[in-house]
């Protein structure tokens, strides 16, 4: 069986936001959109399209905790009996997401933001948006949480979908795989363009995960499987899923390319490099760029290609 698409325009976040329902042989949602008013409206309505109430939802799975993913998640788990599944590495953000958003502000304000030397007010804009993301959710009451190991398996639709632990956009990230009919629940691991690299914050005392050298290993997972259609987190469905992949990478590997001679012509800092290599981007297209930036830069270090230095708690940047 199809997951059937629920697209919700909600104006941020690639423009809209996908849903997917599955209504037989029970009624399964696929992630929740954000938590407005008119995103319930939407949802609602999508659902009654299908024929099918919130009430009548007996599972909501979440592919990823971020909130135009499971945003409506708490309201549904209010409105109804449905139980609300999440790979057991991402159940603390709907369970805790008070604790969890204060850990990551404390994690940005105190250990990441500061060594990156960015201007000030880039910093309050980062902070700021980050800290508006936290109202677009409602926790979930944890006795109304499932969680599901990032290798288990999940039935719906009449089918076994593999869970497969993507990490690279957000750590906590899974994609769901049903191998019989070749689909794929690609979340945000596998979009039309490559999504930002967003940091997570680390358990505390270990250093962070390096998120674009990540997504690059999740997206040579997800090319070694036969995949006929490809249902994302954002946007249309699409097939030929390798070739969206060649595509991603060849981009990644020039602008990984590009930062390189910039180190190389001597621009050492990340406001350096974030000027040269997004300079036509507005303020905020600048943060997503960061982003990637960053990714560039975990990449080249990964390969020994630069090295960092700290110089006055600032990084900076040499070819190796
Ligand atoms: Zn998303």
């Amino acid at each position: 069986m199809e997951p059937l698409r629920l697209e919700f325009p909600i104006g941020w976040s690639m423009g809209s936001v996908n849903a997917y329902l599955f209504t037989q042989p029970e009624i399964v949602l696929v992630d929740a959109g954000v938590k407005t008013e008119a995103c319930w409206e939407m949802l609602v309505d999508g659902l009654a399209a299908h024929g099918v109430a919130v009430r009548d939802l007996s599972r909501v799975v979440i592919t990823h905790p971020h909130v135009d993913h499971f945003g409506l998640a708490g309201r549904i788990a209010a409105e109804s009996d449905a139980t609300v599944w999440i790979c057991e590495l991402g159940a603390p953000w709907l369970t805790d997401m008070n604790g969890m958003w204060a850990e990551r502000m404390a994690y940005y304000r105190r250990d990441f933001l500061p060594p990156l030397g960015l201007p000030l007010e880039t910093n309050e804009l980062i902070l700021r948006g980050m800290e508006g993301l936290a109202a677009h959710a409602d926790a979930v009451p944890a006795d109304r949480v499932v969680t599901f190991r990032p290798d288990g398996v999940l039935q719906m639709g009449g089918a076994a979908w593999q869970v497969i632990h993507a990490p690279g956009h957000a750590s906590a990230q899974t994609v769901f795989y049903e191998p019989e009919t070749r689909q794929l629940l690609s979340a945000d691991m596998l979009l039309a363009v490559t999504p930002a690299p967003v940091i997570d914050h680390p358990p505390s005392g270990k250093k962070r995960a390096p998120s674009l050298p990540l997504f690059l290993r999740s997206l040579d997972a997800l090319d070694a499987l036969d995949i006929d259609r490809v249902y994302p987190g954002h946007g249309r469905p699409f097939g030929d899923h390798r070739a969206v992949i060649a595509r991603q990478r060849e981009r990644i590997a020039g602008r990984k390319g590009q930062c390189q001679e910039l180190i190389r012509g001597g621009c050492d800092t990340i406001p350096a490099l974030l000027e040269s290599m997004y300079a036509h981007q507005p303020p905020e297209g600048r943060v997503a760029g960061l982003w990637m930036l960053l990714g560039y830069l975990d990449l080249l270090l990964n390969e020994g290609a630069i090295v960092e230095t700290a110089i006055d708690s600032v990084n900076h940047y040499q070819p190796a």
